[in-house]
C-alpha cells in the first residue's frame, strides 16, 4: 500500500547528471512509495530555451500556490552553453528567477555521517548557514579615483529640503571608492525567512555583524533583525529556538568551537564566503542539502550542487558513473516532509525520515559513490556506480518499511 500524499508538491526537473539521476530517485525511491501528486515543470535547458524561460516563472508561481517545491540542479547558461545548446539567449539562472519571484533566503545544510569526519574535530551537528542574497557589495557603485579630489555621498529626497551630504575621503592622490546599500524591506525579509527556518528545522539562530566598526551600516541589519525576532519572540519560544547576536569576529572563532547544530544567518558576504568554508569542512559537495525559505513560508528544496557535468560526459560516452545521489534524494525527503508536516500527515513525515536514515545507514554500512570513498574513515576499498548506489538505499528502504 503506497502512502497518500495530501497536497501536490511542485516539481521541476533539471539538466545533465543530476537529471538522469533524479529520473532514478523518482522511479526507484519515490514512486513505489508514494501515492503523489506532483506538478511537474521541466526547468531542463532546452524546455526553458523552447518557453522562452516562462516555465521557470511558472513553476515559481506553483511554489508560491502549492507552498512545497523540489528542484534538480539546472545548467545557468555561460556564452559555452549557449553554443552548445544553441539557445536563443543566455537565460538568467533559474534559481535566481525563483528566489526573486519568492523574496526568499537560501539556507544550507549538511549531511553528517559517522563515517565521514569533518574537518573540524568539535563538529557533530551540522551548521545551517543563511545568506542574505541582496545588496552590499554585489549591488554597488565603484570608481577607480584617478588622483586628487573629493569623494561624497549624496542623498537627495523626493520631498525637497537640502541633500544630505557626508565626506567619504578627501583624496590627495590616487585610489578607489565604493557605494553600497541595503533596504529594510530586505533585511526584513531575510530575517522572517531565518526564523522560519530556525522554527521548522529547531535549530537556535546566531547572527553577526561587525558593528563596532560600522555603526549605522552594520548596526542598522543587527536593529532591523532583532526588532523582527521581538516580534516573533512568542513563536521562537513556543519551538524551543534561542537568538544571539555577535560580533562576527566572535562568530566565526565560536562557530569553530562548537559543536553545531545552530542556524547561522549571514550578510550577504559573510554568507558567500563561510558557506564555502563551512561547506569544505564538512567533507564533499554532495553531502550538501540547500533550501529556499520565503518570508511567508514557502519552501524549495535542492541539492547545492551543480548539474556534474563532468560525470554527465562520461555517461553519455556510455561509461559508468560514481555519482553522489545523496543530495538530490534528500531535496526529496526534506521536501516531502515539509508537505507531511504542513498536511499533518505524520506516516509521510514518517516515510521521508525512513528514507533518510536507510541513506545514511547505507554509507555508514560502507556502500558509497566515489567522492565518500575518498574521505571516508575507515577507509573503504571499493566504490559503488550511481545506480548501484541507489540500488542498494531501494533495497534498504523496502525491508525498513
Ligand atoms: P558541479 O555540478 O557542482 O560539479 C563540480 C564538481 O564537483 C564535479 O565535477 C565533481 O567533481 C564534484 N561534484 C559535485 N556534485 C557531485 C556529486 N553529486 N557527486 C559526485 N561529485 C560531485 O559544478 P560545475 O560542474 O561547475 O557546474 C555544472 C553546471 O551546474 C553548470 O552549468 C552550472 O551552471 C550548474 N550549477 C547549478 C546549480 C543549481 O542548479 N543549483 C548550482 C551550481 C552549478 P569531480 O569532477 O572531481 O568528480
Ligand atoms: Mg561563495
Amino acid at each position: 500500500m503506497k502512502i497518500k500524499v495530501k497536497t501536490p508538491i511542485v516539481e521541476m526537473d533539471g539538466d545533465e547528471m543530476t537529471r538522469i539521476m533524479w529520473a532514478m530517485i523518482k522511479e526507484k525511491l519515490i514512486h513505489p512509495f508514494l501515492d503523489i501528486d506532483l506538478k511537474y515543470f521541466d526547468l531542463g535547458i532546452r524546455n526553458r530555451d523552447e518557453t522562452e524561460d516562462r516555465i521557470t516563472v511558472d513553476a515559481a508561481h506553483a511554489i508560491q500556490e502549492f507552498g512545497v517545491g523540489v528542484k534538480c540542479a539546472t545548467i545557468t547558461p555561460n556564452a559555452a552553453r549557449v553554443k552548445e545548446y544553441n539557445l536563443k539567449k543566455q537565460w538568467k539562472s533559474p534559481n535566481g528567477t525563483i528566489r526573486s519571484i519568492l523574496d526568499g533566503t537560501v539556507f544550507r545544510k549538511p549531511i553528517i555521517l559517522r563515517n565521514i569526519p569533518p574537518g573540524v574535530r568539535s563538529w557533530r551537528k551540522p551548521i545551517h548557514i543563511g545568506r542574505h542574497a541582496y545588496g552590499d557589495i554585489y549591488k554597488n557603485v565603484e570608481y577607480v579615483v584617478p588622483g586628487p579630489g573629493k569623494a561624497e555621498l549624496v542623498f537627495t529626497s523626493p520631498n525637497g529640503g537640502e541633500p544630505v551630504r557626508l565626506t567619504v575621503h578627501e583624496f590627495k592622490g590616487p585610489g578607489v571608492l565604493m557605494g553600497m546599500h541595503n533596504t529594510d524591506a530586505s533585511i526584513r525579509s531575510f530575517a522572517r525567512s531565518c526564523i522560519n527556518y530556525g522554527i521548522t528545522e529547531k535549530v537556535n539562530i546566531w547572527f553577526a555583524t561587525k558593528d563596532t566598526i560600522s555603526k549605522k551600516y552594520q548596526g542598522h541589519f543587527r536593529d532591523v533583525f532583532a526588532e523582527e525576532i521581538e516580534k516573533h519572540r512568542a513563536e521562537l519560544e513556543a519551538a524551543g529556538v534561542s537568538y544571539r547576536y555577535m560580533l562576527i569576529d566572535d562568530a566565526v572563532a565560536q562557530v569553530l568551537k562548537s559543536e553545531g547544530g545552530m542556524l547561522w544567518a549571514c550578510t550577504n558576504y559573510d554568507g558567500d564566503v563561510m558557506s564555502d568554508m563551512v561547506a569544505a569542512g564538512f567533507g564533499s559537495l554532495g553531502l550538501m542539502t540547500s533550501v529556499l525559505v520565503s518570508p511567508d513560508g514557502k519552501y524549495e528544496y535542492e541539492a547545492a550542487h551543480g548539474t556534474v557535468m563532468r560525470h554527465y560526459y562520461q555517461h553519455m560516452e556510455g561509461k559508468p558513473t560514481s555519482t553522489n545521489s545523496v543530495a538530490s534524494i534528500f531535496a526529496w525527503t526534506g521536501a516531502v516532509a515539509r508537505r507531511g508536516e504542513l498536511d499533518n500527515t505524520p506516516d509521510v513525515v514518517r516515510f521521508a525520515h525512513t528514507l533518510e536514515d536507510v541513506v545514511l545507514k547505507t554509507i555508514e554500512g560502507g556502500v558509497m559513490t566515489k567522492d565518500l570513498m575518498l574521505i571516508a574513515e575507515p577507509r573503504v576499498t571499493k566504490y559503488a556506480l550511481t545506480e548501484e548506489f541507489l540500488d542498494t538505499v531501494t533495497e534498504c528502504l523496502r525491508s525498513s518499511i
